[in-house]
């Protein structure tokens, strides 16, 4: 899906919920050639883990954060001559830099206009370009873009963005500036738009075997997710029919039921209004619904009447709340339907209380 140009894993925000490590080692493992972060200090926790390849910060920041970035050999992202003063003042030398030209997501970046064809839209990045050959402190050992609407079939807007790179890229070359990598796809852009790979990918999402989009499901047919979501019942009891539960007694029993408790909450990354919003476990081998509001550490399931001989549930019990359980699955994608959001959203929800474990 990135071929032929090489994966740099995409591990910032805890390995997207799944322990930047343990991610960032699995994909290393697995051929990818280079590691991106959003956060210095996301570096370093890769860096006191051992891991050795080329690590690059995916945007500026904040000044004094430059002396770690150097000390780790992280690599920067550059778009302001503050952030090259910056590196100089720490001490840095030849330090490598990524220069990010903003093509029109309009997030961060050298803003590269619309007046691009005539070459006035490019001026700022050949400026940036020629500050950065002239200071010691940094070298220029790449150039990229982050594309907004790379998982929109049909949505012109990227072909316009992959153009204003490109025509950055004859600017800077026509100034002497030959960057050695051009980097401009995410996870969406390397599967839908293979133009828009170039010299690596910066890949996300797809690593953790979940699809950019519902939109381009169909062409992620071969992703499996990487991660599941496990709890063991903590309690189990019998509540009678007009009874209230959880906070604010909002969800009230129609019948006689048995209720299992789970020791998980939105403090682990489970939406407080999960079960409003029609969210399941698989217990038993059956679909269940979560009941009540999700609490900060507990969460509750209506485990069915014990007289139709389902509620056969106790203390100990494996719940699955992502993941298979028998014939069935409940995947990230499904909550995320119900809960109004994007996978994205869900696994970096998961908190660091969570015990990950690697199987
Ligand atoms: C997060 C991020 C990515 C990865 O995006 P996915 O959609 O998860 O593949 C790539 N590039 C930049 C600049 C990012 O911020």
């Amino acid at each position: 899906m990135s071929a032929p140009a090489p994966v740099w894993a995409v591990v910032k925000a805890n390995g997207y919920g799944h322990g930047a490590v343990t991610a960032a080692r699995a994909a290393l493992a697995g051929g990818a050639q280079g590691l991106c972060v959003a956060l210095v200090q996301e570096g370093v926790e890769l860096r006191a883990a051992g891991i050795d390849a080329s690590i690059l910060v995916l945007s500026e920041q904040p000044d004094e954060t430059a002396a770690t970035a150097i000390a780790h050999r992280l690599t920067s992202t550059v778009y302001s001559e503050q952030a090259v003063a910056a590196i100089a003042v720490a001490g840095g030398q030849q330090h490598p830099v990524h220069m990010k030209v903003d093509t029109g997501m309009r997030r961060v970046g050298v803003v590269v206009g619309d007046d691009v064809v005539d070459g006035e839209g490019v001026a700022d990045a050949v400026a940036l370009a020629d500050l950065i050959a002239a200071s010691p402190a940094v070298s220029l050992a790449g150039v990229f873009t982050h594309l907004a609407v790379a998982e929109e079939v049909g949505n012109d807007f990227t072909r316009v963005q992959l153009e204003r790179l490109d025509t950055t890229l004859s600017a800077l070359a026509k100034a002497g500036h030959h960057p050695p990598v051009v980097h401009a796809a995410n996870s969406a852009a390397a599967i839908l738009h293979p133009a828009a790979r170039r010299d690596v990918t910066r890949t996300g999402i797809a690593i953790y075997g979940l699809a950019p989009s519902p939109e381009i499901a169909h062409l992620c047919t071969s992703l499996r997710p990487a991660l599941s979501l496990h709890a063991r019942v903590s309690f189990v009891k019998r509540v009678r029919a007009g009874e209230g539960i959880s906070y604010g007694l909002h969800h009230v029993f129609k019948r006689d039921t048995t209720v299992a408790t789970l020791p998980l909450g939105y403090a682990d990354g489970v939406p407080r209004r999960f079960g409003m919003a029609g969210g399941e476990v698989l217990l038993g081998g059956v679909r269940r619904p979560v009941v009540g509001v999700v609490t900060m550490d507990q969460l509750m399931v209506d485990c069915g009447p014990s007289d139709n001989g389902d509620a056969g549930v106790s203390v100990g019990d494996h719940a699955v709340l992502i993941g298979h359980q028998g014939d069935d699955e409940i995947n990230v994608s499904d909550w995320a339907q119900r809960l109004g959001t994007i996978n994205y959203e869900i696994v970096c929800g998961l908190t660091s209380r969570l015990e990950r474990r690697t199987t």
